[in-house]
């Protein structure tokens, strides 16, 4: 996944300048800054659900541009948890589970709902897949955002504030959750502003600031020696 000199602008407002970034397959990029620094705009325009103006991003080889036909077959390859879940209330946690594969992938029933379980099992609530999202803590329910994305069986999955809505109580199982998906490989780009993940689960943290990518570096290295004085000030307010 690639953004080359990746601008965007919402009106005349430039919300993202020149961003570069690459990430590797089985890479976990953890993307942290200010409130309005442009992170959720550039991961979502990784999945196209917004679209950037200059430059070129690739995402499992398919170069993302305004005339192309199939966005679906970009948001097939990367998963999107979100931080307020974004569950299907109306459907029970199973049907969240096996809408995309189904409707999406044309996946026959019997094999989704094995898939569901399967991923279900995976974030540790195969017991709640009767249930409707409502019914379900906020914790369980970003578990099984995870595993409804993870059922679409994606090359990288995209974490926006996956932990910020939830009490304080529930930020670890969400965490544990992301954590062991990174000890299987799982290529992820996390905007989160727990550092403590950031610390140790990235190969890399990505520091933002007006639509600008700033600094980045090894987690030891970035917490440890900030260069720049945006960083410096943001590691202070959040460490
Ligand atoms: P936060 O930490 O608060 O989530 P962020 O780093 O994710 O912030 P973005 O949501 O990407 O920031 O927003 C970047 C800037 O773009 C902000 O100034 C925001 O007000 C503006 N912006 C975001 N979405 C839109 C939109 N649809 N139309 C116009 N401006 C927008
Ligand atoms: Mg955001």
């Amino acid at each position: 996944m690639t953004a080359k000199n990746v601008s965007k602008w919402y009106g005349s407002f430039r919300v993202l300048t020149n961003v570069n970034l690459s990430v590797r397959k089985g890479e976990r990029v953890v993307i942290c800054g200010p409130s309005g620094s442009g992170k959720s705009t550039l991961i979502r325009c990784f999945n196209r659900l917004e679209a950037h103006q200059e430059g070129e991003i690739t995402v499992n080889g398919v170069r993302l541009h305004n005339k192309m036909r199939n966005v679906t077959e970009v948001r097939k390859s990367v998963g999107m948890v979100f931080q307020n879940f974004n569950l299907f209330p109306h459907m029970t946690v199973l049907m969240n589970c096996m809408a995309g594969p189904m409707w999406i992938k044309g996946v026959p029933e019997a094999e989704a709902r094995k898939t569901a379980m399967k991923f279900l099992e995976r974030v540790r609530i195969p017991e709640q897949a009767n249930k409707y999202p409502v019914q379900l803590s906020g914790g369980q329910q970003q578990r099984v955002a995870i595993a409804r994305s993870l059922c679409m069986e994606p090359a990288v999955m995209l974490f926006d504030e996956p932990t910020s809505a939830l009490d304080p109580e529930m930020v670890s199982e969400v965490l544990e959750t992301m954590t062991s998906l990174a000890q299987d490989g799982m290529t992820m780009v996390c905007v989160t502003h727990e550092m403590g993940f950031a610390r140790s689960v990235a190969d890399r943290v990505i520091f933002m600031d007006a639509g600008q990518i700033v600094e980045e570096g090894a987690p030891n290295d970035f917490f440890a020696n900030p260069q720049h004085p945006r960083t410096k000030l943001f590691l202070s307010q959040v460490l």
